[in-house]
C-alpha cells in the first residue's frame, strides 16, 4: 500500500509517500511560506531534491502541488493519484477525546474541531490539511494520527495540575504531552531490541529535538511525560523556556512592559538554549561557540543537559526503576556531548557509557557497557513511518 503522509502547518507542510509493503520512502519534501510566496522541495528515492518556487497562495495550491511532483513523467514516483491508497496526516492535540489513531470522518472531524483551541495555532492548519487532501483525493481513506494520543494512559495523579479542580472539568486544564508518535515508535524498538516484551519493562524516552519531551512508560503504558497543556512545559528547548515560576511571567511584563501574548511570545520563542546564549537555538552551533570559549554557550548546554538528567531522575522515582532510557531526534541522535553531560548524573543508578559507541552519530547503538546496570540506547525515531504504519493498521481493519 502507498500512504501518503502529511503534517500540515499553518505556513509549511512536510510530506512523505511510503511503500507501506517495502517500508521505502518513494519520495519527500516540504512546502514551505505557503500564503506568502512559496517554495517547494521534493526529492525523489535515489535521486536529487529539487527546490521549486512557486506560488502556494492557500494549501490547496500547496497541496496540488505536491501531487504534481509525484505524478510528474520526469522525476514523479507513481503514474497516477490512483496508486496513492490512503493518507495519514499528523493531529497535535487530541484532548481527551482521542487515545489512538482514527480514520478521519466528518465527525471525527468535528471532535477534532473541539479540541482546536487547547492548539490553536497547529490543530486548525492540520485540519485544513486533512480538507484538502479530502477535496483533491475523494474516496481515499484518511487517517488522524494524534501528537497527544499514546500519552493519554497516564494516571490522573501525572496529568493533574495543582489548579482549581473546576479548570480540569470546565476547560479541560490537564497534562496531555505531545511526540506521542515518537514515544511510541522509539518506545516500541527499544522493547523490540532488547528482546523483552513491551509490557515488561521500564522505560525513559528521551526525544531531544528543537522541541524536548521525555516520557516514563511502565506496564505498557505512558505514565508521565514532560510536556504539559501546551509543548511549552518541562525541558529547556531550542527556543522554548520548558518549567519556570509561573510568577515570573508577572515579574518580567510588568519590568519589560509587555502583555500576556507578549510574554507568551517570549517563552516560547526567545527563551530555552537560544534566550541563555544568545546564539542559537542550533546545538550545532552552541558547540562550536562553546568550544570557542563562549561561556554562555557552554552554560546554555549545561542548563539543558541538568534539566533533562533531573527529569530522568524524577522518572526514576515515578516508574521505581528504570531498565533502559533511549535517546532520539535531532539533539537525542546527533549530539554525543549532550548524552554524555546527561549521562554523567546518572552513574548512581549504574549507568556506564562506552564512550566509543556514544561517538558514533545517526544509527541504532548501545551506549551503555555490557556491566551496565541500566541500557542506554540511541534510536533514530521515524514519526512519518510511524504515521504510514497507523494509517496502514486502520484501513486494512476498516476494510
Ligand atoms: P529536530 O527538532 O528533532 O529536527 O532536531 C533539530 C535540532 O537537532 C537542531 O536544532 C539541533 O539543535 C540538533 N542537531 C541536529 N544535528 C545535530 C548535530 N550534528 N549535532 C548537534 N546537534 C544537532
Amino acid at each position: 500500500m502507498n500512504v501518503l503522509v502529511i503534517n500540515c502547518g499553518s505556513s509549511s507542510l512536510k510530506y512523505q509517500l511510503i511503500n507501506t509493503d517495502t517500508e521505502e520512502v518513494m519520495a519527500k519534501g516540504l512546502c514551505e511560506r505557503i500564503g506568502i510566496d512559496g517554495v517547494l522541495t521534493y526529492q525523489p528515492k535515489g535521486g536529487e531534491k529539487e527546490k521549486t518556487e512557486a506560488a502556494m497562495l492557500t494549501h490547496n495550491e500547496a497541496i496540488q502541488l505536491v501531487l504534481d511532483a509525484l505524478v510528474n513523467p520526469k522525476n514523479g514516483v507513481i503514474k497516477d493519484l490512483g496508486e496513492i491508497d490512503a493518507v495519514g496526516h499528523r493531529i497535535v492535540h487530541g484532548g481527551e477525546k482521542f487515545t489512538k489513531s482514527v480514520i478521519l470522518d466528518d465527525e471525527v472531524i468535528k471532535t477534532i474541531e473541539e479540541c482546536n483551541d487547547l492548539a490553536p495555532l497547529h490543530n486548525p492548519a492540520n485540519l485544513i490539511g486533512v480538507r484538502t487532501c479530502q477535496k483533491l483525493m475523494p474516496g481515499v481513506p484518511m487517517v488522524g494520527v494524534f501528537d497527544t494520543a499514546f500519552h493519554q494512559t497516564m494516571p490522573a495523579k501525572a496529568y493533574t495540575y495543582g489548579l482549581p479542580y473546576e479548570y480540569y472539568e470546565k476547560y479541560k486544564v490537564r497534562r496531555y504531552g505531545f511526540h506521542g508518535t515518537s514515544h511510541n515508535f522509539v518506545s516500541h524498538r527499544l522493547a523490540e531490541i532488547l528482546g523483552k516484551p513491551y509490557d515488561s519493562l521500564k522505560m525513559i524516552i528521551c526525544h531531544l529535538g528543537n522541541g524536548a519531551s521525555i516520557s516514563a512508560i511502565k506496564d505498557g503504558k505512558c505514565q508521565d511525560t514532560s510536556m504539559g497543556l501546551t509543548p511549552l512545559e518541562g525541558l529547556v528547548m531550542g527556543t522554548r523556556s520548558g518549567d519556570i515560576d509561573p510568577s515570573i511571567m508577572e515579574f518580567v511584563a510588568n519590568k519589560e512592559g509587555l502583555d500576556m501574548a507578549g510574554m507568551m511570545n517570549v517563552l516560547n520563542k526567545k527563551s530555552g538554549v537560544l534566550g541563555i546564549s544568545g546564539i542559537s537555538s542550533d546545538f550545532r552551533d552552541l558547540e562550536e561557540a562553546a568550544d570557542g570559549g563562549n561561556e554562555r554557550a557552554k552554560l546554555a548546554m549545561e542548563v539543558f543537559a541538568y534539566r533533562v538528567a533531573k527529569y530522568i531522575g524524577s522518572y526514576v522515582a515515578a516508574l521505581n526503576g528504570v531498565d533502559a532510557i533511549a535517546f532520539t531526534a535531532g539533539i537525542g541522535e546527533n549530539a554525543p556531548t549532550i548524552r554524555k553531560m546527561v549521562l554523567s548524573y546518572l552513574g548512581y543508578l549504574g549507568i556506564k557509557l562506552n564512550e566509543e559507541e556514544n561517538g558514533k552519530r545517526g544509527e541504532e547503538l548501545t551506549i551503555s557497557t555490557p556491566d551496565s546496570k541500566v541500557t542506554v540506547m540511541v534510536i533514530p525515531t521515524n514519526e512519518e513511518l510511524a504515521i504510514a504504519r497507523e494509517t496502514l493498521a486502520l484501513v486494512k481493519a476498516n476494510a
